[in-house]
């Protein structure tokens, strides 16, 4: 709806982007995992497959993308981002349409590989497979009881090929990737490969939440892959959020504009009604203080997932204002509000089309900066 493009307008709402911290949060993660052999898929689909930011990835090491809806995929490929595209999920609906334009799919369930296989052959194509096993999440995957069944009814299937399996804890259940998990995937590789004389390509062990157990484990077994979103984009490990050292931690910001700025009661006054979201809500009287309103909303942003670069109290929210307590700054009308961005609050304001998407800098060039080491 909007180009994403370097603007030289102030559009506002707006997310600026620096391109060159996420190269960087990129290459970084690929020196730290690739000392042990781990390969890493960047993945793209908190920015919605935003091409120059797959393009950053891919400059920075990423070996693959990987993103969740395909049309995510197809928008980069239309862009002419060069890789190796991975589907993190995989609808039977979709089938011909992934067959068409993803290298790999992550896959649990025999039906959708069937309807892989049979569009895969109607095109002629080599459609790839990573199978998601079950580790106690509690999301996707087969159960470790059910699958060597599920691979000897997937080994048949015309023009699908099982180059590997996976896992992916920390999503739903909460359940912490750590050497016990890992190893059982370990161990799973080799059984299936014993069973089925095959050899497993890519041991994709998981996700952001997989920092501390690589950081701490000795053996990392035969893991030899991961599906990195948070960690490049906003250079957090997700088990604890914490700050992987050496990241940047603000390639994002979201920056508003203040529509109106008053000193007005803290209190509410008159009969009292549920809000815009059916809350009766409480206040306290803090007496006459400044506030301020901002053009976004819950329509563009989850609330809880912005937090402003100055000490400013969100006072509540609707679904086009967004209304704070000045604190001790000043504010005027046109005055421009800079918010940093958790997870929730990326994925929501890169999903608004309200809010423009601005890039602020360009990819480092390492053909001609190769020698700059760390
Ligand atoms: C979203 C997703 C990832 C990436 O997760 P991050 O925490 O952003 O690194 C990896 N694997 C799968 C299957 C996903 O859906």
């Amino acid at each position: 709806m909007f180009p994403l493009k370097n603007q030289t307008q102030a559009f506002l709402p707006r997310i600026e982007i620096s391109l060159f911290q996420i190269q960087e949060n990129a290459r970084r993660l690929t020196k730290l995992y690739g000392q042990n052999g781990i390969a890493l898929m960047g993945v793209t689909k908190a920015v919605l497959g935003e091409p120059d930011i797959a393009r950053a990835m891919i400059k920075g090491g990423a070996r693959f993308i990987a993103d969740s809806r395909i049309e995510n995929i197809q928008r980069m490929k239309k862009a002419e981002v060069s890789t190796r595209f991975v589907l993190l999920r995989t609808p039977p609906s979709q089938a011909e349409v992934i067959v068409k334009n993803a290298d790999i799919s992550l896959n649990t369930e025999l039906e959708t590989l069937k309807k892989l296989s049979f569009y895969a052959r109607k095109h002629n194509k080599n459609h790839q497979v990573i199978i998601m096993v079950e580790l106690g999440d509690l999301r996707e995957g087969v159960l470790p009881c059910s699958l060597s069944q599920f691979i000897r009814e997937t080994l048949p299937l015309a023009n699908i090929e099982i180059i590997g399996i996976g896992c992916n804890l920390a999503c739903h259940g909460g359940i912490k990737p750590n050497n016990k998990k890992m190893t059982e995937l370990s161990e799973l590789t080799a059984i299936l490969e014993r069973e089925f004389e095959l050899k497993l390509e890519i041991i994709s062990g998981g996700n952001s939440a997989n920092y501390d157990w690589y950081k701490s484990s000795k053996n990392i077994g035969r893991i030899n892959n991961l599906r990195l979103g948070e960690s490049i984009l906003l250079g957090l490990e997700t088990a604890n959020r914490s700050k992987i050292s050496g990241l940047h931690t603000g390639a994002f910001k979201l920056i508003a504009e203040v529509i109106e700025s008053k000193k007005k009661p803290s209190l509410p006054y008159g009969e009292t009604c549920q809000d815009a979201f059916g809350n009766t809500p409480g206040f306290l009287d803090r007496g006459m203080r400044e506030r301020g309103i901002i053009s976004l909303g819950r329509q563009d942003v989850q609330v809880s997932g912005i937090f402003p670069e100055k000490q400013l109290a969100i006072l509540g929210a609707s679904s086009d204002h967004i209304i704070f307590d000045n604190g001790n700054h000043e504010f005027n009308t046109g005055d421009e509000v800079r918010f940093d961005l958790d997870y929730s609050g990326l994925l929501a304001a890169m999903t608004s089309p309200f809010i423009h998407k601005k890039i602020i800098d360009p990819c480092n060039n390492y053909e001609r900066h190769q020698t700059s080491g760390n």
